[in-house]
């Protein structure tokens, strides 16, 4: 038996899943706020908590925004600041009294996808999850590419491909540089997009819905996010060439990307044929807590 733990912000959700992947127990908890030590016993608890329930001592993965830098060990790029620069892996272990694995959202995602999802029997996966960020995780033949740098799949902080002059520089980004695919592909990318063209205050939901109720400004908006997805998703293709990406994150619910996406790309992929397919996700905002589970596999 295994069980994922997702550690979010706000909550922290812990699965225990069997060898076919059926869930057994599922559980939420609140994140103790801007508590380090309340974290790692909450956690602690959430284990013991599904244990008494699958009467077994099983593996534990956890899936956290951020990454353990090779270099220290501790935890660091979480959004949960209390968490980063601690030694987060070995400290849950010592209480746990088992050696556990951990890994960022975006390759649980992956992994989870690439697993028993949208990308099952997949050899290559890429997984990217855009949200109000843009994560991304590669996993190939089930395991998920680490890297010695932490970093792999990480394509959001990569510069927009084939920019056209009126993208340059690009919107600043918080990592410090301009022009980060993140910029112009998360949902507030979108908005920040919309607002430039129209002056108006939109959610990345609200743009969709405009743009199918007919209004041009919002579909032009969309169209525009379109063309720079599929440059984007074009850059990962020539480097990686995975069979399937699956999308992940709120945008991931825009039924029109698998459509319009692949039908751009091809002008900026270096091959007479794509057979990469771009998929919805199976579990969608279940796949972090459940790749967290499959990372012990
Ligand atoms: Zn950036």
């Amino acid at each position: 038996m295994r069980i994922g733990i997702d550690l979010g912000g706000t909550k922290i959700e812990g699965i225990a899943i069997d060898n076919h992947g059926t869930e057994i127990v599922r559980h939420r908890i609140a994140t103790p706020a801007g508590d380090y030590e309340a974290t790692i016993r909450a956690i602690a608890g959430l284990v013991a908590y599904i244990e008494d329930i699958t009467e077994c001592t099983c593996s534990v993965g956890i899936g956290t925004p951020g990454a353990l830098s090779p270099a220290t060990g501790l935890l660091r790029n979480s959004n949960s600041v209390c968490m980063n620069d601690q030694p987060v892996k070995a400290d849950i272990e010592k209480i746990l009294k088992r050696d556990i694995r951990m890994s960022n959202d975006a390759n649980c995602f992956a992994l989870s996808e690439a697993t028993d999802g949208a990308g099952k029997g997949a050899a290559v996966v890429f997984g990217v999850i855009i949200g109000t960020g843009t994560g991304g995780g590669i996993v190939v033949n089930g395991k998920v590419l680490t890297g010695p740098n932490a970093i792999a799949g990480e394509w959001g902080h990569n510069p927009l491909p084939w920019s056209k002059q009126n993208e340059l520089p690009g919107p600043n980004c918080y990592c410090g540089k301009q022009g980060c695919l993140e910029t112009f592909l998360s949902g507030p990318g979108l908005s920040h997009d919309f607002y430039n063209a129209s002056s108006e205050k939109k959610s990345a939901v609200e743009i969709v819905e405009l743009a199918a109720s007919g209004v041009q400004l919002a579909e032009d908006c969309l169209q525009r996010y379109e063309h720079r997805l599929a440059r984007g998703l074009s850059h990962v293709i020539n480097l990686l060439d995975p069979d399937v990406i699956v999308l992940g994150g709120g945008m991931s619910n825009v039924g029109r990307l698998y459509k319009n996406v692949p039908e751009i790309w091809g002008e900026f992929i270096f091959s007479d044929v794509v057979n990469t397919r771009l998929v919805s996700p199976m579990y969608g905002d279940s796949s972090g807590v459940r790749g967290a589970a499959w990372l012990n596999n």
